[in-house]
């Protein structure tokens, strides 16, 4: 597994420093700059020091020559019929990440879908980021600065009010960093969102699973099933045959125990595969006397995809069929296909060279 660049870059990005680093970065400085800068870092709109105008002129300055505002350049955004928007990010050190911005029926907010890693190296077989493979995990201000790429450019009506890590990666084969962005995230004096309204979604790595129980925070976890059976699972996630079912349905229990939260399961619906109502049956036995909740995921076809979606009568039936047998259980709502901002579509290498040329273009038109 590849690490963030082992070379730091020259200016740290602000949102990762440390308080105590900041306090000494501000020493001599009266104690309230502190307090202020984070405010206008993690809380308002300014998109550079240069902008934050309650700090003086001079100080300005300097924090500019020390750190780097954000960690991350927006090169390309577009923008789906259905409202969801999705930014191509590059790093200092040019690898490609995809962010989803998706509205909600929450009036005036939007949920940020962040990605935890460019690329993806578990290869489940129906995910376009499975197959582009792993170019390294991203570091927790990379992950923090997709939220507040949003926060500090979306209107009263656009709030970001929830994250999910359901972009690019894998969250848990990134523990660190990740819990590092979403302690920054629920952080009251930091970006401040609700611990509930952060959604870590794994493809099953029990050990982190474990790991994250021990967090002590109340995050939501989702755990990507898309099957009852080990054999099927593996077919679709080759990470299984390292944690079968019998493993991961034990940390999952924890989970629930220690968090005090209702799990949530994903099943993308791959037709003829995963879809029959013997299979609902059985996933219904396996999760029987669980405090969880079954999401159905439409199958979003991708280039090369080697699945069908099941139509959505068979989907319809399918959700039937576990709440029969007494299980939550909801379809997910579809967004942003027509810009493959949908789940399992980003694919943010394909679209580096293109965007590099497209970017300015792209991003005066939708003004992000
Ligand atoms: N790596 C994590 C989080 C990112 S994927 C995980 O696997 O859970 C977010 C969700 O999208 C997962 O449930 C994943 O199984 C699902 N997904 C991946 N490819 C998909 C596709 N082509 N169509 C529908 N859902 C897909
Ligand atoms: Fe990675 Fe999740 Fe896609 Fe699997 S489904 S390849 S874990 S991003």
């Amino acid at each position: 597994m590849s690490g963030p660049p082992d070379s730091a870059p020259a200016r740290p990005p602000i949102s990762g420093v440390s308080s105590r680093a900041l306090r000494e970065a501000l020493s001599g400085e009266p104690r309230y700059r502190v307090d202020q800068l984070s405010r206008a870092v993690f809380r308002e709109a300014a998109t550079g020091f240069e902008e934050i105008l309650t700090l003086p002129a001079g100080l300005r300055a300097t924090l500019a020559q020390r750190f780097n505002y954000e960690a991350l350049e927006a090169v390309r955004s577009e923008t789906s019929s259905d409202g969801t928007r999705k930014i191509l990010f590059r790093t200092t050190d040019g690898a490609a990440v995809e962010t989803v911005q998706m509205p909600t029926e929450r009036p005036g907010a939007t949920t940020i879908c962040l990605s935890s890693q460019a690329g993806c190296g578990m290869g489940c077989t129906f995910c376009a980021t499975g197959a582009m493979g792993l170019t390294r995990n991203l570091t927790a201000s990379e992950i923090v600065d997709q939220f507040l790429h949003f926060r500090r450019r979306s209107t009263e009506r656009q709030t970001p009010d929830r994250a999910v890590f359901m972009g690019m990666g894998e969250p848990l084969a990134n523990l660190r960093e990740v819990e590092r962005a979403v302690r920054t995230l629920v952080n009251p004096k930091a970006v401040g969102l609700s611990p509930r309204r952060v959604t870590v979604s794994t493809v099953g790595l029990s050990r982190g699973i474990h790991v994250m129980a021990g967090w002590g925070l109340p995050v939501s976890l989702a755990i990507s099933l898309h099957a009852p059976d080990d054999d099927v699972r593996a077919q679709l996630v080759p990470v299984a045959r390292r944690f079968p079912l019998g493993s991961l349905m034990e940390a999952s229990r924890r989970y629930q125990q220690q968090a005090r939260r209702r799990v949530t399961y994903e099943y993308t619906l791959l037709h003829g595969v995963n879809d029959s109502l013997s299979q609902a049956a059985d996933l219904a036995r396996l999760l029987r006397r669980q405090r969880c909740h079954v999401n159905l995921i439409p199958f979003n076809a991708y280039p090369g995809a080697r699945y069908r979606p099941t139509p959505r009568d068979g989907i319809r039936a399918f959700r039937d069929a576990l709440r029969e047998r007494g299980l939550r259980a909801t379809i997910r709502r579809t967004r942003g296909r027509d810009i493959s901002g949908a789940c399992g579509q980003l694919h943010a290498g394909a679209l580096a060279g293109r965007a590099r040329r497209t970017a300015s273009a792209n991003l005066r038109r939708d003004g992000g």
